[in-house]
């Protein structure tokens, strides 16, 4: 039986999706027995060029792992889609945005003033920032236009399928990658995860008690058995899909989302708060104000609720002062 031709490839992304592809270990052998790689710049020297020479869909299940945030992704993403039979979103920064998306809440203006001009780190005593054009005596020097706003993947191009997490666990991957492999495709739109919320599969102790006030993890000695929320410290499991296993609760950090929401969820982080405001106890909104004033959230608020999922969201963004 020919074997499937797979591809591997990152956009706006830190590399630790790939780095659990490799996690997979001796299992990355056996998916050698049933497909051949033909894309994979973590371990081997592919070009763009090798790409574009494809005949459209000689990919079988392309895995992209990354956020659309510049020019250059946005071509390999449309690139991959004309080349695949099956794209397939890995990883949050692909699925919903994920850390590079929390760049939403800026426009590129600001990020450059910062990144090249101001930040304390900066030696750029000619101003310089990045731009598509350049002219150097040998010729045109070219960069990809750095986006205003970060993509998910599905906002550029078609997606057949999801495996969110940052990163997604190897076990969850390997599931994926077996059922992609095998006989009989899942219906589109499939995400490789659980379709219930995390705190439906929590085994914490929870007394159905309300939030008195909120506490910083570091600064207090927890229950190791109860639920974060009713110990007052922030967890996004009420609005996170399962499917991890727990991985943080397990090493007794609360759940910081990375699994995106459910699909019953359309926005993360107002389910996040909405589900929180539910749990203060109070009917009174000035003790109501006192209590949310605990968050120990004060200087981000919105990164907390959206830390994964900004442009995956109805915000999807900063509101643009200027927007039309
Ligand atoms: S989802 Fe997480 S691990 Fe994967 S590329 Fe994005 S930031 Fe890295
Ligand atoms: S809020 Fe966190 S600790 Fe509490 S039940 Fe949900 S997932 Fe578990
Ligand atoms: S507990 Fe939450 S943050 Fe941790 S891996 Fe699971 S979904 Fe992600």
């Amino acid at each position: 039986m020919a074997k499937l031709k797979l591809a591997v490839y990152w956009t706006a992304a830190c590399g630790g999706c790939d780095m659990a592809m490799l996690d997979m270990g001796e299992r990355v052998l056996e998916l050698d027995r049933v497909a051949d790689i033909v894309l994979w710049p973590l371990v081997a020297d592919f070009k763009y060029s090798d790409v574009r020479q494809m005949e459209d869909n000689a990919i079988d299940i392309c895995l992209l792992h990354g956020a659309v945030r510049n020019e250059e992704n946005r071509q390999m993403a449309e690139l991959l889609r004309q080349k695949s039979r099956v794209l397939v979103a890995l990883g949050s920064c692909a699925c919903f945005g994920g850390i590079p998306g929390l760049a939403n809440f800026f426009d590129r203006q600001e990020i450059f003033t910062w990144v090249y001009l101001e930040s304390q780190s900066t030696d750029n005593a000619g101003g310089v920032c990045p731009q598509t054009s350049a002219r150097v005596p040998e010729g045109e020097l070219t960069l990809p236009e750095f986006f205003d706003t970060v993509l998910t993947l599905d906002q550029v191009v078609d997606v057949d399928y999801y495996i969110p997490g940052c990163p997604p666990t190897t076990e969850m991957l390997w599931q994926a990658i077996q059922t992609l492999t095998g006989d009989q495709l899942p219906p589109k739109g499939t995400v490789f995860a659980g379709s219930k919320t995390l705190c439906d599969r929590c085994t914490r102790q929870k007394e159905g008690k309300s939030i008195t006030g909120f506490r910083r993890l570091a600064a207090v000695d927890i229950d190791l058995q109860r639920c974060f929320l009713e110990q007052g410290i922030v967890c996004c499991g009420p609005a996170t899909r399962s499917g991890c296993g727990g991985r943080c609760l397990r090493a007794n950090m609360p759940c910081r989302g990375c699994f995106g929401p459910t699909e019953h969820v359309r926005d993360q982080g107002a389910r996040l708060v909405g589900a929180i405001a539910a749990m203060i106890a109070s009917d009174h909104r000035e003790e109501i104000e006192k209590i949310s004033h605990l968050l120990p959230v004060p200087d981000d608020p919105a990164a907390t609720f959206y830390r994964f999922s900004l442009p995956h969201s109805l915000l999807k963004r900063k509101r643009k002062e200027n927007a039309s």
